[in-house]
């Protein structure tokens, strides 16, 4: 057998007592023949493995270099250094896989994330990596625990869809068709897709929510955690064309039982990381502070990292309507001294980033639960209040991030729903499969998407979501 080995944390969380183990791992660094930083990449902190002089042959010691992988056995002791509790006196060291210092592209110095970005194969092998990665996987294992304690079916929805009704985004078409010129086409001139793989025009999708509440609509309760595709040409720091999103629906639920889940949901994944991954969002918030130093005052956040999770986890999100948020926005200072970019119309507008993030960073300095947003601008299929002007969406927005989630009570109300449809011009001939739970055993219903990246982003304090997702996919970059 190959691989008996303790991991770094495991042994890390040991004390000292002349255990003898093995680690295998890859050096960070090695100062002066002697001492190697070694990390397994288990966590950030390196084992420090040493090297009694003399020792080793010559030929090993070369072979030592900034990511050569190593299989070591020793014995563990108390560190007479400083910086670690533990020594691994090493008995015999072998080289797994040598490493080229000359050529590894990742000096044991600092570099900056977008130098990082075009080295993203390597990039799990420095610290900031490593602790984005760690926190990114807790959430995702705390998204399906807290779904699972509570009897939420976790179902998979396509990745390749034939409907375009949603509208929640341009798509990423998905055909066998050639595109020199000589697919089939119709008598217009248009390319004729029933000659295609699936008979039609298929998608990947934007979202797993209109299969998802006939999930919902069975099952009671159900989510979906999956890739999700948008072909949206903006280059922010918060959109991908390939981004992962979490999908409840709940059969039974009004648009403040949607509320209710989706705050008690933030905060469980985020206590979760809190609890499991302290290490990694302690190294990830002394970064940001760091980072913060090279900001002007005025740009520098209020609370450091840790800080606001623990205020995010220990206080009640604010909760409004959008007639509430136009207000609070029109009467503003900032609006007064005409220093949104975007100007504040009145009701009915569509709020800009920029006023998402002035209602959650200056005005309530907490996350806030938008609700009951104008028709107008919110999908067909959220539910029409009596007020016959506004629908029952909520959208919640997080500091330093603005949209995090989008939801709404859906239009069980056949009549209503179809009524939306022909006046925003959606075939129902297409949806009929989705019309069919309206017409067979329709409930109040609700659920929300919350973008899985951006909340990465929002636990790990990392400003681009290119640093959140391990090979990022954004307009004009699909590399590695
Ligand atoms: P935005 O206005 O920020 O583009 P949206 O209104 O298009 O968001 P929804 O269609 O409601 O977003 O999608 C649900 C969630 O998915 C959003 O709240 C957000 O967290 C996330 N999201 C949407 N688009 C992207 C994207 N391109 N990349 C990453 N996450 C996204
Ligand atoms: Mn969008």
């Amino acid at each position: 057998m190959f691989n008996k080995r303790i991991k770094i944390k495991e042994l890390l969380a040991q004390e000292p007592a002349s255990q003898e183990v093995t680690v295998m791992g890859w050096v960070r660094t090695f100062r002066n023949n002697q001492f190697i930083a070694l990390n397994d990449g288990s966590t950030n902190n390196h084992l420090q493995v040493v090297l009694e002089l003399g020792k080793f042959p010559e030929e090993i010691l070369k072979r030592i270099t900034t990511s050569a992988s190593l299989r070591v056995q020793g014995i563990v002791e108390p560190s007479l250094g400083k910086g670690q509790k533990m020594d691994l006196k090493a008995v015999s060291i072998e080289i797994l896989g040598d490493s080229d210092a000359e050529k590894y592209p990742l000096q044991p110095k600092k570099h900056s994330l977008e130098f990082l970005r075009e080295k993203a194969h390597l990039r799990f092998r420095t610290n900031t990596f490593g602790a984005v990665f760690r926190v990114r996987h807790a959430l995702a294992f705390a998204v399906h625990q807290f779904f699972n304690e509570r009897g939420f079916i976790y179902l998979h929805t396509p990745i390749i869809t034939a409907s375009d009704a949603e509208g929640a985004g341009e798509m990423f078409r998905v055909t066998t068709l050639p595109m020199d010129g000589t697919a089939p086409k119709n008598e217009d001139g248009s390319i004729n897709y029933k000659e295609d793989f699936f008979g039609r025009s298929t998608n990947l999708t934007v979202s797993g929510q209109l299969e998802g509440e006939l999930g919902a609509t069975a099952f009671g309760e159900i989510y979906t955690f999956g890739p999700t595709f948008r072909a949206e040409n903006s280059n922010t720091a918060r959109h991908l064309a390939e981004f992962w999103m979490i999908e409840p629906e709940m059969a039974f639920y009004d648009l403040e039982d949607n509320m209710n889940l989706a705050e008690a949901f933030i905060k469980y994944i985020i206590g979760y990381a809190m609890d499991h991954n302290a290490e990694d969002l302690h190294f990830l918030d002394q970064r940001l502070a760091e980072e913060e130093k090279q900001l002007p005052q005025d740009k520098r956040s209020e609370m450091g990292l840790l800080d606001k999770l623990k205020f995010v986890v220990d206080n009640q999100f604010e909760r409004i309507t959008y007639t509430e948020a136009i207000d609070i926005l029109r009467e503003s200072n900032h609006n007064k001294k005409k220093k949104f970019q975007y100007e504040i119309t009145g009701w009915g507008m569509d709020l800009q980033s920029e006023h998402e993030r002035y209602l959650v960073e200056k005005h309530f300095k907490k996350p806030v639960i938008l609700s009951n947003y104008p028709a107008a601008i919110k999908a067909f299929y959220m539910r029409q209040n009596e007020d016959g002007k506004t629908v029952a969406a909520m959208d919640i927005l997080a500091p330093g991030i603005g949209e995090i989630v989008g939801g709404s009570q859906r239009e069980e109300r056949m009549d209503r729903l179809t009524t939306r449809m022909k006046e925003m011009h959606i075939p129902e001939e297409e949806l009929w499969w989705y019309l069919d739970t309206r017409r067979f055993g329709t409930v109040p219903h609700a659920g929300f998407g919350l973008g899985f990246e951006r909340m990465v982003q929002f636990v790990t304090g990392m400003n681009n979501i290119r640093d959140v997702i391990a090979f990022p996919r954004t307009p004009g970059s699909a590399d590695f």
